[in-house]
């Protein structure tokens, strides 16, 4: 095969290039305009739950003002999924705070409630306060156990920051993920589910959490005829630009999203019958995941190889894949932090690999992936 699958590519409409000649034509070449607001309506009649989107610049972005707007301050602690990619837990730095992370459990590979809850009573009882936010992760856009981790959060009145930067469309009892929480973070980078190019989406509680998030997005700007400041601001806001990418992808996000799952479909039939390769699907009927990206996991012992031999051998066939998130409890620049830990998280990082999903992936590529997959088996 002479062309390279990739993971996950980002896939145009086609429609996209309209947004933009017209936001050229009309001169809203901004960070605000009728794309923004056409995108962040669409996401909101998507995602349900009466909850209001303010279009950012990044989903870093979200989670950042989600924990600013939570009152989250220097010295004060945040608990985040370790079993991420940083970006879940790079913002708590960006206040001050410090993550405090939390092994998964093995049926979604999110965040554990039983973890969770000893994390909470143990760093009461080591700082004298609670931490101050929530941080579980839909990886790979397998839902968390957001019943658990909820009631846990309201036990201690603790509140929830969703990242659901990888699961746009997924649902966790019919109910969209990112609804769950106080405020919930979406990414549209580049290799995400739909992209803007570049950016990302706060889902917010209500109008009044909406223009408050607007307000911070945008420098914080008191309504003054000349520049008054009376808070720290950001420059996060959307383009019109961006936006208007974003407006045609949401006439594709449907497709998209049945893709990945059709996709993950065939992985499923095709990986039934090889021993030592368990494919990751939704543990039971509550459970629906987008599949952004479908995910293996390497028996050695059956298969003759580690999931690093195959990644190299399936590169050599221009097969991309990519190992599972090394968990942020491991990264060097978080030795220090504190961290609840079951080995779960570790144990996946050493046996797990992403493997194509995305748009451009067909049926045949997904034969060809197995079929180069099953060529190295013992
Ligand atoms: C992509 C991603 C983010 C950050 O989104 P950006 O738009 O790239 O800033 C946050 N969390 C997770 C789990 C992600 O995969």
């Amino acid at each position: 095969m002479d062309k390279r699958i990739y993971l996950c590519l980002a896939h145009m409409s086609g429609k996209e290039q309209d947004f933009i000649k017209e936001a050229f034509e009309t001169n809203w070449v901004v960070p605000l305009g009728p794309n923004v607001n056409a995108f962040e309506e669409a996401l909101e009649s998507f995602v349900g739950e009466n909850k209001r989107i303010v279009a950012l610049s990044a989903g870093t972005a979200a989670i950042h003002l989600a924990l600013i707007q939570l009152g989250v301050q220097p010295g004060d602690e945040v608990i985040c999924q370790s079993f991420t990619f940083c970006a879940s837990a790079n913002p708590v730095t960006y206040v001050g705070a410090i993550p405090v992370f939390v092994d998964s459990e093995e049926t979604t590979w999110n965040m554990s409630p039983i973890l969770l809850e000893k994390a909470i009573q143990d760093r009461i009882v080591k700082t004298g306060k609670k931490p101050k936010a929530i941080i579980p992760v839909h990886l790979y856009g397998m839902p968390a156990k957001m019943d658990e981790i909820c009631a846990i959060a309201e036990k201690y009145e603790i509140p929830v920051v969703e990242d659901a930067a990888e699961a746009l469309g997924s649902e966790y009892k019919r109910r969209k993920c990112g609804t769950f929480g106080t405020y919930g973070a979406l990414s549209f980078n580049g290799n995400k589910m739909i992209t803007t190019s570049g950016g990302g989406a706060l889902i917010v509680p209500d109008e009044a959490a909406k223009k408050q998030t607007l307000f911070y997005a945008t420098q914080a700007r008191e309504p003054f005829p000349y520049y008054q400041h009376e808070h720290i601001g950001y420059n996060y806001r959307m383009s019109n630009i961006c936006a208007g990418i974003g407006c045609g992808q949401m006439t594709v996000l449907e497709k998209h999203i049945a893709h990945h799952r059709h996709v993950h479909a065939l992985y499923e039939q095709a990986f039934a019958d090889i021993e030592g390769i368990t494919l990751k699907s939704n543990p039971a009927k509550e459970f629906d995941a987008n599949y952004w990206l479908c995910t293996i996991l390497i028996d050695p012992v059956a298969t003759g190889f580690d999931y690093e031999e195959l990644r190299v051998a399936l590169d050599a066939k221009g097969i991309e894949t990519r190992p599972l998130w090394k968990p942020m409890h491991l990264q060097p620049v978080f030795a220090h932090n504190p961290c609840y830990i079951d080995g779960t998280a570790e144990k996946l990082f050493n046996k797990g690999l992403c493997i194509p999903a995305g748009p451009f992936v067909t049926d045949e590529d997904v034969a060809y992936i197995v079929n180069e997959i099953r060529k190295q088996l013992r």
